[in-house]
């Protein structure tokens, strides 16, 4: 059997009159399945308001209090698909991340979709937090690489998420160097750490209009550790912190 299906972004579905228009627009179109996407919907255990306003059919809906523009939907318009039932699940992502205490993943993953990074620096702070970065440890253990030791030369460690950022010599040699620039930027009491660094998390919570600022800063350092590694891998390009490509 031949479906017609439609995918269309709506740009937010959250307020009523949004809801309602955007339905009645859909409701003209000749199609067995819509597929809303960026419906702009918060995360709720049921979203019966808004089952209730498609009349034609089942509709499931989801929405997530990580990004605002989240949310997608589908909405059936044929008696020839059967919804047997849908779960809506969490989708905030409190996992564990190595090395963190109880509660503090939860600053992690807000962290990583932190609106003030641009959407390359989201990606990557999300692999780094998921420790998929694919470095070679990573790369290794999944028999796509053929070692898993540091690029670097004269380096030869286990190059792990960890070490690429925060313990290998080009590493530490750019946290030397900025350490002075930023310390002055950070609140009393806090200094560069690995957790600091890697996921945002410090000693004490960080006030948001310092975290505002620092956290992208420290996200575009990583992204130069990552783009030099990559050059130096690549291209066999050596290039020291004052060289990188910012
Ligand atoms: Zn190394």
């Amino acid at each position: 059997m031949a479906f017609n299906i439609t995918t269309i972004n709506v740009r937010s579905i959250k307020t009523e009159i949004r809801a309602q228009s955007v339905l009645s627009f859909l409701e003209r179109f000749n199609s067995d399945v819509f597929l809303l996407q960026e419906c702009g919907l918060p995360f709720l255990s049921s979203y019966r308001k808004w089952e209730d306003k498609w009349q034609h059919g089942p509709s499931i809906w989801s929405g997530s209090n990580f990004n605002k523009n989240d949310g997608v939907a589908i909405l059936i318009k044929t008696p020839h698909v059967v919804v047997r039932g849908s779960t809506v699940v969490d989708r905030e992502p409190v996992c564990p991340v190595r090395g963190l205490a109880i509660g503090e993943p939860t600053t992690v993953w807000r962290n990583v979709a932190h609106p003030a990074l641009l959407n390359r620096h989201r990606d990557l702070s999300w692999m780094v937090a998921h420790e998929i970065l694919p470095v070679r440890a990573v790369m290794h253990s999944r028999g796509m690489a053929r070692t898993s030791a540091c690029p670097r030369p004269g380096c030869g460690q286990e190059e792990s998420v960890r070490h690429l950022l925060w313990e290998c010599r080009a590493a530490r040699d750019l946290w030397k160097e900025v350490g002075p620039l930023i310390s002055p930027c950070l609140p009393a009491g806090e200094d560069l750490t690995p957790q600091l660094v890697l996921y945002g998390v410090g000693r004490r919570p960080i006030p948001p209009k310092a975290f505002t600022k620092l956290w992208p800063t420290l996200t575009c350092l990583k992204a130069a550790l990552w783009s030099s590694r990559n050059l130096l891998v690549a291209k066999q390009v050596n290039t020291t912190p004052r060289q990188w490509p910012w």
